[in-house]
């Protein structure tokens, strides 16, 4: 899907403006460099109870701040005041549907310098609308890409980082143009790392496994709340390790899950059915769990969910 325009009210330091005046120089060094760190947190209606929920957005902007600090550049508030400010942007733009907030902590400074110290930041949060999936939840058809992960030592994994979404972006692109719906990537030394905006998790036999940070991976969000989902409707415990490419092609199922895709089963991996090739019913089973836990439709976490409107 293609996202939509914004809405009309950007976070920008502090205070709430229009989004056409939320402008940054083009001769910003986040423009020239990458520097610059980013988040997405989902925010999900419930019809019913005419109410909108961020899934997990403390856990977000917790991970914003880590990264922010691997970059060196300094996040101004906390994870709380900040999805205290996301709720209420949501509101201000009148939000009555699913929407993906971005926040984004940016190298303003001008100079022409290549470093990390001396160069204002500003942070932007802004939210656009996201009706319908952004990957296909009915069955991705997947492709090992050519393009590598970056390693720890040149991007760093844990940081989401601006400047690190040229190989994923290349990566989407290749796959798309050889007839793929996603792609995913291998770390340096050819090991299973990640899709392009998303983890992965697979299972052979009664074997549920999952790359480790170790690998060079973002360490999602999402990808957390599906192992203990796994757990609970399963009965599945998984494992965080080493994950060869073979077993992309020998695995039972696989599921690519993050903020933006949720949870989509994986069907084809470079031409090779992934199980019966139909969705695996596990993978089924936690992508109804945990739309429904989002939306609060399901009594169970709401420890994962923020209230928009009723938190007011
Ligand atoms: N890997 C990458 C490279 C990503 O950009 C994302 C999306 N943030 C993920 C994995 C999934 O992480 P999360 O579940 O926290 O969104």
């Amino acid at each position: 899907m293609r996202f939509g325009t914004p809405y009309d009210e950007i976070y920008v330091d502090d205070a709430f403006v229009p989004e056409k005046e939320a402008r940054l120089s083009v001769l910003a060094n986040a423009v020239s460099y990458g520097t610059g760190t980013f988040e997405g947190v989902r925010a999900l209606w419930n019809p019913g109870q005419q109410e909108l929920y961020l899934l997990e957005a403390g856990a977000h902007y917790v991970r914003m701040g880590r990264s922010a600090r691997i970059l060196g550049l300094d996040l101004p508030h906390g994870p709380g005041h900040l999805v205290g400010v996301t709720a209420e942007l949501l509101r201000r733009n009148g939000v009555r549907g699913d929407a993906y907030v971005r926040p984004l902590l940016l190298q303003a400074g001008e100079q022409l310098a290549v470093r990390m110290h001396d160069s204002g930041t500003r942070l932007y949060i802004a939210a656009t609308p996201m009706p319908g999936d952004y990957i296909d939840r009915r069955g991705v058809r997947c492709a090992v890409s050519t393009w590598r992960r970056a390693v720890d030592t040149t991007v760093p994994g844990r940081a989401k980082v601006t400047g690190g979404y040229v190989g994923p972006s290349l990566a989407k692109s290749e796959a798309i143009r050889n007839g793929f719906d996603e792609a995913i990537m291998l770390t340096a030394d050819g090991y299973v790392a990640e899709a392009t905006t998303s983890n992965i998790l697979l299972r052979t036999g009664r074997d549920w496994a999952t790359p480790s940070p170790a690998d060079d991976i973002l360490d999602g969000i999402t990808r957390r709340l599906v192992a203990r989902l796994l757990g609970e409707l399963a009965g599945a415990a998984v494992t965080e390790r080493r994950v060869h490419r073979s077993e992309l092609y020998a695995c039972d199922e696989a599921l690519l899950c993050g903020t933006a895709a949720l949870v989509a089963p994986v069907v084809e991996v470079d031409g090779r059915r992934v199980g019966d090739g139909r969705p695996g019913e596990a993978t089924l089973a936690v992508q109804s769990a945990l739309d429904a836990i989002s939306r609060r439709r399901d009594p169970r976490h709401p420890e994962w969910t923020t209230p928009v409107y009723g938190g007011a």
